[in-house]
């Protein structure tokens, strides 16, 4: 089957194709990642931008929205960050901190803390609301399904998942996967702007509404805040839908390839 697809693949690069369709579930890899080519035209008949994959190179630029202008522009007050978080002067000890402490009311309940992973060197930064079950249970963002359509979503715009760093708002997992509650966001938030002032990435991208209004202050819907560059402590700062939430609802898929295409810009700038 893998070697029908391939001859496939390389069919519509011979012939020039743009792209190729792949189907969600149905393509999601053996490898972890989250597509799988499957043949146009599958069953599931799923030809929304996110189910399929560049089959030439730089093919994520065709049709890509042009970098939108400026949104909020946000400085974290230096209060934020106290001198016992600043005291921790690499990922490692503020992983180290996250595994071994407790900072609010979801700690007791978790089966492990989960601190940010990936590339200290990342020029993108993926930001979640909180650990689901399976992060829980592995101590790693970004590991269950949601994890396997990012991974896709990296991967169709030519950026390898090993070259960023993903986290959360909130490095515990919320009881159900509820939203984590204001007080439970400002007792773990520190951490993530501690992440930030050490990574100092090129860009940032904050997964869902969560994310976006925790890291930019503000109460406002996701689609107030899509469709901009924000600014955050000198940093561009796009917003888009949480993979979970396309997973729910599949018509979001295209404002988020548009929304991630337009960081791929950013990155290359
Ligand atoms: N959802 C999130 O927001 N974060 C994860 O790590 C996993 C799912």
């Amino acid at each position: 089957m893998a070697d029908l697809w391939r001859r496939y693949l390389e069919q519509q690069i011979e012939l020039g194709g743009a792209e190729v369709v792949v189907s969600g579930e149905a393509g999601r890899r053996a490898s972890g990642s989250a597509f799988t080519p499957s043949p146009v035209g599958s069953a599931a008949g799923d030809t929304s931008p996110l189910t399929r994959l560049p089959a030439s190179p730089r093919s994520w630029r065709k049709g890509a929205p042009p970098i939108p202008g400026a949104g909020l522009v946000i400085e974290t007050p230096s209060h934020v960050l106290g001198d016992e978080l600043v005291a921790l002067r690499s990922l490692d000890e503020i992983a180290e901190r996250i595994r071994t402490t407790y900072c609010c009311a979801l700690c007791p309940t978790r089966i492990n803390g989960v601190p940010g992973h990936g590339n200290p060197d990342a020029r993108l930064v993926l930001i979640g609301e909180g650990p689901g079950a399976s992060e829980d249970a592995q101590g790693k963002p970004f590991v269950g399904q949601a994890g396997n359509l990012l991974n896709g979503i990296l991967e169709a715009i030519e950026v390898p998942r090993d070259s960023v760093y993903i986290t959360n708002i909130v490095k515990c997992r919320p009881p159900q996967n509820r939203k984590p509650l204001p007080d439970e966001i400002a007792a773990c938030i520190p951490y993530l702007h501690r992440e930030l002032e050490i990574i100092r990435p090129k860009v940032i991208l904050a997964l869902g509404s969560t994310a976006a209004e925790a890291l930019l202050g503000v109460r406002k819907s996701l689609g107030e805040l899509r469709n901009k560059v924000h600014t955050y402590n000198g940093i561009p700062l796009v917003v888009t839908y949480h993979p979970a939430a396309l997973l729910r609802n599949p018509n979001w898929k295209k404002p988020t390839w548009d929304d991630v295409r337009i960081v791929r810009q950013l990155l290359d700038r």
